[in-house]
C-alpha cells in the first residue's frame, strides 16, 4: 500500500520570532501512516508545499521512518488560497503517485481553515473521511467529531484527515538519522507539475484578503472585589438579569443577487444566517437543508448541480463538522472561493460579500472578498450572529443516496454541549491546575445552576473535554453571566465569550488581560475564592 502524507510547517505560536514546527495534526498523520505500513507493507511518502527551509523538517521525517519526501517550492505558487493550493497538491499527487491513501492533519494550527484536504478530495474525486482518531487497517477507522464517535469503513483510494493528539510521532533512530542525511529530497516546481499559471498563486485564488484590521478590544470598566463572599453576592444580585438585548443588524449596502443558506437543520444558527442573508440582500433567501451522511462527495456534487442550475450569487453555510467537510467540496466543484470560520458578514458598496474572520491567532480581523468567481461562499461560526425576529425564507431539502464508498459501521453519540443555552457559564483555565480543580468548579456550577467551560490550554492539559472549550477554535457563548477562574484572557478565548452580559474574573495576577474584559475582578487564588463563595452561598 502506497501512502502519501501531506504535511505543513507552521509557526509554533503567533508571537514574533516563534519557531517553525511540523503542524501537530500532521505529525499524527505521519505516525498513522508508518503504523499502517508496518502492518500492510508498502511505502510512506511525505509531501509539503512551502519554504526552502522545510527541507530540514522533511529530513527529520525520513529519520523517523518515512521512505520518501517531496518539497514543492515555486514562486508561482505564492499567495495560493485553499483552492489554488489543492490544485498544486493534486498535480503533485498525480506526478509522484499512484497512491492508495492520502493522510493529512484535519487542520493546521496557523490558518485553522481546515479546507484544503476536502478540496483535494473533491479534485481527485476520492472519498473524504474526516477527523480520524484511529486507523484499524487500510479501510476502517474510528472518527471523532464534536459530539459523536463513529466507526467507518471506506473504499480506497481515499483522503483521510487525522485528529491532532490522536497519537505521538515516533522518535528518530540512529540508522534513520544516517539515512536522512544522505536522502534525496524530491524537489517539485511548476516545471514538473505543469499547472496553468492562471490556476496557481494569487491569480488562481478566487479569494482576496481585502484588508486586515486590529480586532476591537471590548474593554470593560472593572469594579474590584475584595473576596469570594463579595463575588457570590454580586452573582446573586445579577442572577435574574436577562442576557444582553439583541441588537438589530442593519446594512446600508445591499448584496447583489440571491443568497442561499446551507444548513443541516433549522435551528438557532441557521435562523441567524437566514436573518443575516435577509438583512444583507433585502430578499428572502433559500434555506437548503442537507442531512449529514458519510458520503459527502456525492452530496457535494448534488448541491453543486443545484447551484449551477439556479446561480445564487452567495452561499452562507453554518460551520458544523459535517458542513466543514461538505462546503469546500461544493466550492471546489464550482471552482470558487470559500472563507472558513467567519465571525461577521457585511456587504460592500459594490454589492460584494465582505467575509470577516479572525487571523494572526485572533489578534487581527481579516476582511476577505471573492471578487470574480461565483457563488461567493462563507462558512460562519455558530453562535456569533443573532437570529432577528422571524425572517422569511424558502426551504428546499436535498436528499442524498444512501450508498457510496463510505459506510458507517457503528455510531455513539457523546454528551452534547449545552454551553450555548446556559445563562451562567463558569470557565476554568490552566491556572486551575488539575482535573480535581475542575471538579471543584463543577460543584460550584451545580450550586449556582451554571455550565462548566474551559480554555484551550485547560483542554490541552486534559482538565476538561474539548466540547467545553470556549473561544476561537471552540464554542462561542453569550450567557447573562460568565465567571472565570485562572483564565489569562488570551484574545482567542475572549473572542468566544466577550458578548456575555456580565463577565466576572478571578486571577492571581492583577495584570492578567482577562480583567480588561471583566465587569468585576477579584485578584487572588481561585480555590480561596471558591471556598469563600461556597460559604456565602451555603451559610
Ligand atoms: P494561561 O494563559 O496559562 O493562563 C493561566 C492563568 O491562570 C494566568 O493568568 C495565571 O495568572 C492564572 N493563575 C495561575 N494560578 C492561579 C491561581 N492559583 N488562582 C487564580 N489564577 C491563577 N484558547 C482558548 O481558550 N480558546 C480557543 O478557542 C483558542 N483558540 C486558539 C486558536 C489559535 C490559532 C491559537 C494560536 C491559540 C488559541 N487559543 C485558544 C489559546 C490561547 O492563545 C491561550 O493560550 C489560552 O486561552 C490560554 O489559556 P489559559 O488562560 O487557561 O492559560
Amino acid at each position: 500500500m502506497n501512502i502519501l502524507v501531506c504535511v505543513k510547517q507552521v509557526r509554533e505560536s503567533s508571537q514574533p520570532g516563534a519557531l517553525w514546527i511540523l503542524n501537530p495534526a500532521d505529525a499524527c498523520a505521519v505516525e498513522m501512516a508508518l503504523c499502517l505500513r508496518q502492518a500492510q507493507g508498502g511505502t510512506v511518502t511525505v509531501l509539503t508545499m512551502g519554504r526552502e527551509s522545510a527541507e530540514d523538517m522533511l529530513r527529520e521525517l525520513i529519520a523517523r521512518g518515512v521512505d520518501r519526501a517531496c518539497l514543492i517550492t515555486d514562486a508561482l505558487y505564492a499567495g495560493s488560497d485553499t483552492l489554488a493550493t489543492a490544485k498544486v497538491l493534486r498535480a503533485a499527487v498525480q506526478t509522484t503517485g499512484p497512491y492508495d491513501l492520502i493522510l493529512t492533519g484535519r487542520r493546521a494550527v496557523d490558518g485553522e481553515t481546515a479546507l484544503t484536504p476536502a478540496r483535494l478530495a473533491a479534485l481527485l474525486c476520492w472519498p473524504l473521511i474526516s477527523d480520524v482518531q484511529r486507523m484499524d487497517g487500510p479501510g476502517e477507522c474510528l472518527c471523532q467529531s464534536e459530539s459523536q464517535q463513529k466507526r467507518v469503513r471506506y473504499a480506497l483510494p481515499a483522503v483521510v484527515t487525522v485528529h491532532e493528539g490522536s497519537c505521538s510521532l515516533r522518535l528518530m533512530g540512529i540508522l534513520g538519522m544516517r539515512r536522512a542525511k544522505k536522502a534525496d529530497i524530491l524537489r517539485l516546481t511548476n516545471e514538473q507539475l505543469r499547472l496553468d499559471p492562471g490556476e496557481t498563486g494569487l491569480s488562481g485564488s478566487p479569494t482576496r484578503v481585502y484588508r486586515a484590521t486590529n480586532a476591537p478590544e471590548p474593554i470593560r470598566a472593572t469594579r474590584w472585589l475584595a473576596s469570594g463572599r463579595e463575588l457570590a453576592q454580586v452573582l446573586l444580585a445579577h442572577r435574574e438579569e436577562k442576557s444582553r438585548e439583541k441588537t438589530a443588524f442593519v446594512s446600508k449596502n445591499r448584496l447583489s443577487g440571491p443568497v442561499w443558506v446551507l444548513a443541516e437543520e433549522e435551528n438557532e444558527d441557521s435562523r441567524a444566517l437566514v436573518s443575516r442573508a435577509f438583512a444583507l440582500s433585502g430578499r428572502a433567501p433559500r434555506l437548503l437543508l442537507v442531512s449529514p451522511r458519510e458520503n459527502t462527495l456525492e452530496l457535494a456534487r448534488m448541491v453543486a448541480q443545484r447551484v449551477a442550475e439556479e446561480h445564487p450569487e452567495t452561499i452562507l453555510a453554518v460551520s458544523t463538522g459535517f458542513l466543514r467537510a461538505l462546503a469546500p467540496q461544493v466550492a471546489t466543484f464550482l471552482n470558487t472561493g470559500l472563507t472558513a470560520d467567519c465571525t461577521d458578514l457585511q456587504a460592500t458598496e459594490s454589492g460584494l460579500l465582505l467575509q470577516i474572520r479572525p487571523t494572526y491567532g485572533g489578534a487581527q480581523l481579516a476582511e476577505i472578498l471573492c471578487p470574480q468567481a461565483r457563488p461567493q461562499m462563507a462558512l460562519v461560526r455558530g453562535g456569533v450572529l443573532e437570529a432577528q425576529e422571524a425572517s422569511p425564507c424558502e426551504t428546499e431539502r436535498i436528499e442524498q443516496p444512501e450508498n457510496g464508498p463510505v459506510c458507517c459501521l457503528s455510531r455513539a453519540s457523546g454528551v452534547e454541549s449545552s454551553l450555548r443555552q446556559a445563562r451562567l457559564v463558569i470557565a476554568g483555565g490552566l491556572g486551575v491546575g488539575s482535573r480535581e480543580g475542575f471538579e471543584a468548579l463543577g460543584e460550584l456550577a451545580g450550586l449556582l445552576g451554571g455550565e462548566l467551560a474551559a480554555t484551550r490550554a485547560a483542554v490541552d492539559a486534559g482538565y476538561a473535554p474539548y466540547r467545553m472549550q470556549v473561544g476561537q477554535t471552540g464554542v462561542t457563548v453569550r450567557p447573562a453571566l460568565y465567571l472565570t477562574f485562572g483564565v489569562s484572557g488570551a484574545i482567542q478565548h475572549v473572542l468566544g465569550m466577550n458578548q456575555s452580559g456580565r463577565i466576572l474574573s478571578v486571577n492571581i495576577d492583577p495584570k492578567a488581560p482577562v480583567f480588561r474584559y471583566s465587569d468585576y475582578g477579584l485578584v487572588g487564588d481561585w480555590r480561596t475564592a471558591i471556598n469563600e463563595m461556597k460559604e456565602e452561598l451555603n451559610p
